[in-house]
């Protein structure tokens, strides 16, 4: 504002060109704008059948110990990844949301220069923390079906890369790169680059023969799994996300991290969240029957409307691309109550992703995915 002629502008060029990232629409939003009462959400990935009662149940017994500060090492929350994860206890980092990990990644590793390989169409927060921190990088093209491609991954690389961000399964498209290729990528790229695998999805991979990347922390000593408890814990509002890397990193890591940066409440939630078994199986076949269902009825939509198909997804999404405006989509979808996720920012401007509520859910996303085409081929004609 104001701003004289030849004076210092207030940020520096890579803040001013940041675009803020733009999260689903709230119900309550929705629920002021158009004042409709029943709204469903299906934009942000969040477990439909809600948090993990388990953690609820801790985070409530903690709950009026508030007026103490968190144990800064979260020492009983990384036991209990530990025990999970199978791996000593020093390489366990915390984080409030797995988000604030990667961030701390590029802050505590990305020197000035230094340039990171991305994919293409893969998770925008890291181009987002990537830019605030003045870095650069370089998206490896994927293929047709937006499969990630370890061959490109490793024709990005250059003399300045120092990490390499790779979602498995991928957020926004769902796809899934298997085992062996993540495994070739661990072997193959030059062991000074770090090699971030964001497994946010892990527990929705059905695929054969799946195993997590921390089973080749053996073979390569740069790199960090990081997971959430936003997806299949149901925690998202309650920001919670651990990282697993050698000790040396997590060490590095902590120098940086706020000390109290994962709560109370949320340590003792999280931590009850692991041992919630129960919870992540019920939510993981509700997610198997809300895809099926969801295929089903997308493949009956684009029998009857040209150009509608989806991503196979591995993922508690699906990535839908329409052949029509994915904005117009929304909107009108927004009109009926259901909030889904137009891909533009994405640079997928005919796609919409489309989280896996309950089959309730589903039927009435569906039913107002059809309307909305109906309406704007009508309009458009
Ligand atoms: C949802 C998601 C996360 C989770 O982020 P939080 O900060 O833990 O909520 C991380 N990575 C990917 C690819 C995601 O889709």
């Amino acid at each position: 504002m104001n701003q004289k002629q030849g004076s210092r502008p207030l940020v520096a060029e890579h803040i001013e060109a940041l675009k803020p990232y733009v999260p689903g629409k709230p119900i309550s939003e929705l629920k002021r704008e158009l004042g409709l009462d029943d709204i469903i959400k299906l934009a942000s990935n969040e477990n439909p059948l809600g948090p993990s009662p388990a953690a609820v149940e801790a985070m409530r017994r903690v709950a009026g110990e508030a007026n103490l500060y968190p144990d800064a090492a979260a020492y009983a929350f990384r036991s209990a990844v530990a025990r999970r994860e199978g791996v000593d206890i020093e390489r366990v980092g915390v984080g409030n949301g797995s988000n604030e990990l990667l961030t701390l990644i590029v802050r505590t590793f990305c020197s000035p220069g230094d340039t990171a390989v991305l994919c293409e169409y893969s998770f925008i927060a890291y181009r987002i923390i990537l830019q605030a921190a003045g870095l650069t990088w370089t998206e490896a093209p994927v293929g047709p079906r937006y499969e990630a491609s370890v061959d490109a991954i490793l024709e990005s690389v250059t003399g300045t890369t120092r990490v390499v961000f790779l979602a498995n399964p991928n957020n926004p498209t769902g796809t899934y790169l298997p085992f062996e290729e993540i495994a070739r990528l661990a072997r193959v790229l030059p062991e000074e680059i770090i090699l971030v695998v964001d497994e946010a999805y892990d527990d929705y991979v059905r695929a054969e023969g799946h195993q997590s990347a921390l089973a080749l922390a053996d073979e390569r000593e740069r790199l960090v799994v990081t997971r959430t408890f936003s997806k299949v814990y149901g925690l998202g509002g309650a920001r919670a996300g651990y990282m697993i890397a050698p000790a040396e990193m997590v060490g590095y890591v902590n120098r940086i991290r706020e000390p109290f940066n994962m709560n109370a409440l949320v340590q003792a939630g999280a931590a009850a969240a692991l041992s919630d078994e129960d919870f992540v199986r019920r939510s993981v076949e509700n997610n198997e029957e809300s895809r099926a269902l969801f295929e089903r009825g997308l493949a009956e939509i684009g029998a009857t409307h040209e150009g509608i198909t989806w991503i196979p997804s591995e993922t508690n999404f699906l990535l839908v691309e329409t052949s029509r405006s994915g904005t117009s989509l929304n909107e009108a979808m927004l009109r009926r109550g259901v909030i889904v996720r137009p891909m533009r920012g994405y640079g997928l401007p005919e796609a919409l992703r489309i989280s896996l509520g309950t089959p309730g859910e589903i039927r009435r996303c569906l039913a107002a995915l059809q309307e909305s085409i109906e309406e704007y081929d009508g309009g458009v004609r």
